[in-house]
């Protein structure tokens, strides 16, 4: 072969050694980059239709008064609008007057403007493939990055000591609060019981679902017995009792204590609303053997279905996991991961914002709300008192999630029954185990709801004689 022969056909050889390598290249990196193979806005590629469905969701013009999600059953592929109670239309702009204002349920919208204006810190994006296995590579149930921003978190808003602590994940508190009683109606030694079953108890008014739960399982380790201070002065030191003990208290907004104490006394703190939205966060911090929390009324995430539980005693702590372990294997990865995000975007900036906006949205609506009954001799407020808040660093009023109303008439035997008359659906007294003079109302619920609720009370307020429409 002549030289130039043989430097020809070389050339060749490495024009298709060099065209090969980058046709692999190329192929390489479009199974990696995702199936369009394109690298867009710095190297999104498998993530970037999923981007632009959800934003195309969030995009959806509902009038301010409903939103489209990514779930809703879409007409034409396009998302559609899912619209607040007494709004309808296809975006949301027609709004039904006598429509009654839901002041029923604990659904804690207030918050959903917060989390819109926080729309591109607060955002997931869950891979097809994302933590697919049972457990955690370290074979738990908890992701420990979220163990670790819970503390912090704790540690920030100073409500409660997390140091030497177990911490338990469910599906809610509502999970965890069954997982506690189970726990704590145990005989010390594990050994099946012999002895009598524990009385679970609470303060009345209490939160509906202790009692319902303890009944509906029905196990033969608790009863439901009622109200705590029916237990003060019991000198049966041989039978369990478990009290729960709800602070700030549903549906009265009380900072509550323990009403029993003694040897055979335990406690569950539950302290869904121990947040600086609701009240003021007292010095030192909590420090207590069994506490629940949950995200629901920190964040608002309560479709997440996230709570924790944060536990002084090993032994409780480990019949807490085998509770959930057998109860639901632990809580969804995908929830741990979503809780993850909201957590360190509640912790940005150490937490001010979110409380700022959480506190300044219920202390507005509580303004409002006391400025409408102080026309009206007929309905009172519940009494809470200012306190100094270690959060805030300030002196301030609680503003708990629930106004507590008394229908002070001694006719007024139903308190709901009144409130309905007047298109206002609340709570009656007598789901708390509480007199039917009282009425819980929803203060934590979406803004549509609040001003609805707000307008009916005035109306009803003005019936009462001499009162002038202005709002
Ligand atoms: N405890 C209290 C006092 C509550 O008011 C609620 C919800 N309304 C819960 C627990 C349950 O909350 P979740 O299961 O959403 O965490």
């Amino acid at each position: 072969m002549s030289e130039t022969k043989k430097d020809t056909s070389i050339k060749f050889v490495q024009c298709v050694a060099s065209c090969s390598i980058a046709l692999n290249l190329f192929l390489a990196l479009n199974l990696y980059l995702g199936s369009s193979g394109k690298v867009i806005n710095n190297q999104l590629s498998w993530s970037r239709l999923a981007a632009e469905e959800a934003e195309l969701a969030a995009s959806m013009d509902c009038s301010g008064h409903g939103r489209a999600y990514l779930d809703g059953f879409p007409i034409d592929g396009k998302p559609v609008c899912e619209c607040n109670l007494c709004y309808g239309g296809p975006d949301c702009s027609e709004f039904s007057p006598d429509c009654p204002a839901n002041a029923s349920g604990g659904d804690p919208l207030f918050l959903e403007q917060f989390w819109r204006e926080h729309a591109a810190d607060s955002g997931i994006l869950v891979a097809g493939w994302h933590r697919m296995s049972y457990s955690f590579s370290d074979q738990t149930y908890i992701s420990q990055q979220l163990d670790a921003h819970i503390r912090k978190l704790h540690n920030v808003v100073g409500n409660a000591v997390t140091d030497g602590k177990f911490l338990v994940f469910g599906a809610g508190s509502t999970q965890l609060l069954y997982a506690a009683v189970h726990a704590l109606s145990l005989p010390p030694d594990n050994t099946s019981s012999s002895s009598s079953p524990a009385q679970v108890v609470a303060s009345i008014p209490y939160y509906a679902l202790y009692e319902m739960q303890t009944d509906f399982f029905d196990s033969r380790e608790s009863n439901f017995q009622g109200d705590a201070a029916i237990l003060i002065n019991n000198s049966d030191v041989t039978t369990n009792i478990i009290e729960f003990v709800t602070s700030p208290n549903n549906p009265d907004g009380q900072l509550n204590k323990p009403l029993l104490k003694g040897s055979n006394v335990k406690t569950i703190y539950d302290r869904a609303y121990f947040w600086p939205h609701f009240t003021a966060i007292p010095n030192p911090p909590a420090h207590e053997d069994l506490t629940i929390f949950t995200i629901s009324k920190l964040t608002g995430h309560a479709g997440s279905r996230f709570g924790w539980a944060l536990i002084k005693d090993e032994r409780v702590y480990e019949r807490m996991t085998r509770y959930m372990q057998l109860n639901s294997m632990g809580v969804s990865r995908d929830t741990q991961l979503r809780a993850l995000k909201l957590l360190k975007v509640v912790l940005d900036g150490g937490g001010r914002e979110i409380f700022k906006f959480g506190y300044e949205k219920m202390k507005k609506r509580w303004e409002r709300l006391t400025n409408t009954l102080s026309l009206s001799n007929r309905f009172s407020l519940q009494k809470v008192s200012s306190q100094d808040c270690a959060f805030f660093r300030t002196p301030r009023e609680p503003t708990p999630a629930y106004a507590w109303v008394k229908c002070e008439r001694e006719d007024d035997e139903d308190c709901f029954e009144v409130m309905k008359s007047a298109n206002i659906i609340g709570r009656a007294g007598a789901v708390f185990r509480a007199d039917n003079h009282y009425v819980r109302l929803s203060l934590i619920r979406g803004d549509d709801d609040f001003d609805i609720l707000i307008n009916n009370l005035h109306k009803l307020v003005s019936e009462e004689g001499g009162v002038s429409e202005t709002m």
